[in-house]
């Protein structure tokens, strides 16, 4: 029955067949009887005698998504560095032709340092990210106690916090270990605590809590913050999206924080959730498998990991 098959497939055995020399093609077929999915196959026939052809389909299906992720995000990153470019560009020039008034030129300076150090984070972002989307296995993982990462990530943020009269309290858990790299961890914790702050009114609070439950650890960043419409709840994870893109230009933003997030927990085979209710606040969870405590006591042992002190 021929309608297994697909028709693209059936024309090049027929070609091949009839040539009686092989011959091979890039093809992109449906995935499925629906949805557009679609898969993509670097496909070779060659005849074998009279009576069979030899059909290889090598699937270049990921290679493909990896490209065109690439594409896009090389595309982002052109506008989103143009940006800051031209108006540090533009700055200088109006610079230049304020030399004689020192008032405008200290009003000029300040906005072009302000441009400087939104093109500095928004480097650092862009060479974070791809690093972790190029390291796909964890360099350098052992065992990471939670509330360490949680304490470091948190202390990073006690001078933004304080500058909004922000309470920053973070739970403590010395049982709650994972298996990963610390520094990613702790600056997947740190984007969130820094955006709770930044998203939160002056006075408000938030909170890092850690839930040890079902093999997994889960670590919740609360805030009383503006909140984040349902409909954008799955976008705020993309990159370089922002859902008030001049409010947080002007702060700073780069709109790469969550996405790194993302791409930090999803390394360590975890998931990321996020809770809201506008107006209210909101709540990022991520949740890492718990570690296997024989990997964590072979790995604490004095001959392997002398320094790390994750005993159980
Ligand atoms: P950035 O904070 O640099 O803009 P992120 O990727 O960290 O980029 O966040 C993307 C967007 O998601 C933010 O611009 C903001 O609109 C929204 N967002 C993130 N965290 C929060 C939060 N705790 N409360 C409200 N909105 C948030």
């Amino acid at each position: 029955n021929q309608t297994l098959v697909h028709p693209e497939l059936v024309a090049l055995v027929d070609r091949v067949r009839a040539a009686g020399e092989a011959a091979g093609e890039e093809l992109e077929l449906p995935r499925g009887p629906f949805g557009d999915a679609s898969v993509h196959l670097l496909v070779r026939a060659a005849p074998l005698g009279t009576r069979y052809v030899l059909v290889i389909a090598d699937d270049r299906t990921e290679a493909h998504r990896l490209e065109e992720v690439r594409r896009d995000f090389v595309a982002n990153i052109s506008h989103e560095l143009k940006t800051p470019i031209g108006a540090v560009g533009l700055l200088a020039e109006a610079l230049e032709s304020a030399a004689d008034e020192p008032d405008e030129v200290r009003r000029f300076a300040h906005r072009l340092t302000i441009e400087a150090e939104r093109l500095r984070s928004l480097t650092n972002e862009i060479i974070e990210l791809s690093r972790l989307q190029a390291a796909d296995a964890l360099e350098d993982a052992g065992p990471v106690r939670v509330d360490e990462v949680v304490a470091r990530a948190v202390d990073a943020n006690r001078v933004a916090a304080e500058a909004h009269r922000i309470a920053l309290v973070a739970q403590s858990d010395p049982e709650a270990v994972v298996w990963g790299n610390e520094a990613m961890l702790v600056t997947a914790v740190h984007n969130l605590v820094a955006n709770a702050i930044q998203f939160s009114p002056d006075g408000s609070r938030v909170g890092v809590g850690i839930m040890r439950r079902d093999a997994a650890v889960e670590i919740a960043v609360a805030d009383q913050g503006v909140g984040i419409p349902e409909s954008e709840r799955d976008r705020v994870f993309e990159r370089f999206f922002r859902i008030d893109s001049a409010r947080s230009r002007q702060t700073g933003g780069t709109g790469l924080g969550l996405a790194i997030v993302k791409h930090v927990v999803q390394n360590h085979g975890g998931q990321v959730r996020v809770w809201s209710q506008q107006g209210r606040g909101s709540t990022f969870t991520i949740r890492l498998p718990e570690a296997d405590p024989a990997a964590v006591a072979a790995a604490s042992a004095p001959s392997a990991r002398p320094k790390r002190g994750a005993k159980k």
